[in-house]
C-alpha cells in the first residue's frame, strides 16, 4: 500500500494513547484533524511553549532505533517545561521524511504514545514534509500566571544545585563513534538509556517554583548551561568541582578526570540547575528528601559575571570546557 500523508497521520499519529483522552480533551477541545487544534488554558496561568528541532545525524543517529529517537525527541522538549516549572499539556509534531518507511513510523509512533502516556503529554496536531530526516516538537505547557523559573532569578547568596548525575549521556557519542568496544551489555543498555531515555525533571522543576530563583535544564554542558543564567542574571557562579555528582559509569570506564570533564561539559543529561535563596535552601531539601527527588548542592552565586570553577582546597580554575555549540 502506497501511503498518502493523510494515511500516515490516521495511521501512526491520530491513535488512542497518543491523541488526547477524554479527560485531556476537557482542556483540549480540538486536536488532529482540522487547520489548528485548540487548547483551553484556565484564566490563572499562562502558556508555556518551547521547540526543538532534532536533525538525524546532528542530534541522533541517522540509523538509531526509531522507537527511541521518539523517545528522546519528546523528553528533550518535556526538559525545557521541566526547567521552567510548567505542567505538560500538549505537542504538536513537525516530521521531514526522506521516504515513507511503515516500520520506521511504526516503531517512531510507539515511542512517542509510550513518551505521550508516560507524561500525560499527547500530540494535537503537526505537519509533514519530504526531506532529510528531522523531528521538530513544539511542547505546550500550563504553568500559575507569573510563577515560570526564569534564567534572569538568580541572586548573590543563592545556593546553586542539580538535580541529578552528570555526564553519562556524553558516553554515547563514544560508543556511537566505536570508541567504546569491550562493553558489557549491561554498560552499554545504560549507556544508551541516559542518551536515549533522558528522564525529563517535571516533578523536581514544579516542586522548584516555590523554592528557586532560577532554573535551567542542561542540555549543552553544566558549566555552558550555568553561564546562561550567570548573563541573564548578572552574577557569577561557583562550581566546587569536588561537589559535582559524576557519571559512575563514566568514571568507572575513562577515570575520574575526564568524568569530571563529561560532567562539566558533555550535556545532553536533563537534569536542572536550580539557584535557591540560602534561606529557602533548607525547607526545598526535606521536601526533596521527602519525595525521593535527588539533589546536589555544587555551589554558589557572588557579585561578578560568569562561571568559575573551585577545586577542593578553594583555588579558582579556569576552565576551558564550553558546551556544544551549533555554529
Ligand atoms: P493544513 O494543510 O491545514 O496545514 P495538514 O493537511 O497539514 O493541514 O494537516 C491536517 C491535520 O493533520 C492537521 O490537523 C495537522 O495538525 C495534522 N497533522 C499533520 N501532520 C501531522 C503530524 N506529523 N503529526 C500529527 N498531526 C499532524
Ligand atoms: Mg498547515
Amino acid at each position: 500500500m502506497s501511503f498518502s500523508e493523510f494515511d500516515i497521520i490516521s495511521t501512526f499519529f491520530n491513535q488512542p494513547g497518543l491523541s488526547p483522552d477524554s479527560e485531556q480533551s476537557q482542556n483540549l477541545p480540538l486536536a488532529i484533524g482540522d487547520d489548528c487544534a485548540l487548547l483551553d488554558i484556565p484564566v490563572d496561568k499562562q502558556l508555556a511553549v518551547s521547540m526543538d528541532v532534532l536533525v538525524a545525524d546532528v542530534h541522533f543517529p541517522l540509523t538509531g532505533d526509531a522507537n527511541l529517537i521518539a523517545q528522546k525527541a519528546l523528553a528533550v522538549n518535556l526538559s525545557d517545561l521541566a526547567a521552567m516549572g510548567a505542567t505538560p499539556l500538549a505537542f504538536t509534531l513537525g516530521l521531514m521524511l526522506p521516504s515513507v518507511d511503515e516500520q520506521w513510523l511504526s516503531g517512531f509512533s510507539e515511542g512517542l504514545r509510550h513518551s505521550a502516556s508516560k507524561y500525560a503529554c499527547p500530540l494535537i496536531g503537526g505537519d509533514m514534509s519530504k526531506g532529510s530526516l528531522a523531528i521538530s516538537i513544539q511542547v505546550h505547557g500550563l504553568i500559575d500566571k507569573g510563577c515560570a523559573l526564569r534564567r534572569n532569578g538568580a541572586k548573590v547568596g543563592d545556593k546553586v544545585y542539580v538535580t541529578g548525575s552528570l555526564g553519562e549521556a556524553g558516553l554515547a557519542l563514544l560508543y556511537f563513534k566505536g570508541q567504546l568496544s569491550d562493553i558489557s551489555s549491561a554498560t552499554k543498555e545504560r549507556i544508551l538509556q541516559a542518551y536515549y531515555k533522558p528522564s525529563p525533571r517535571l516533578k523536581a522543576g514544579q516542586l522548584s517554583i516555590q523554592y528557586a530563583n532560577a532554573a535551567i535544564d542542561i542540555s549543552d554542558g553544566l558549566l555552558a548551561d550555568l553561564g546562561h543564567i550567570a548573563q541573564q542574571s548578572k552574577v557569577k557562579i561557583i562550581v566546587e568541582l569536588d561537589k559535582v555528582p559524576l557519571s559512575e559509569n563514566v568514571e568507572g570506564l575513562l577515570g575520574k578526570k575526564i568524568a569530571l570533564e563529561y560532567a562539566l561539559s558533555a550535556g545532553d543529561d536533563y537534569e536542572l540547575a536550580l539557584v535557591v535563596p540560602e534561606e529557602k535552601s533548607q525547607e526545598m531539601e526535606v521536601e526533596f528528601t521527602r519525595l525521593g527527588l535527588p539533589f546536589y548542592c555544587i555551589g554558589s552565586v557572588t557579585q561578578g559575571l560568569g562561571v568559575v570553577c573551585k577545586d577542593a582546597k578553594g583555588k579558582e580554575k579556569v576552565s576551558s570546557l564550553s558546551g556544544y555549540k551549533h555554529f
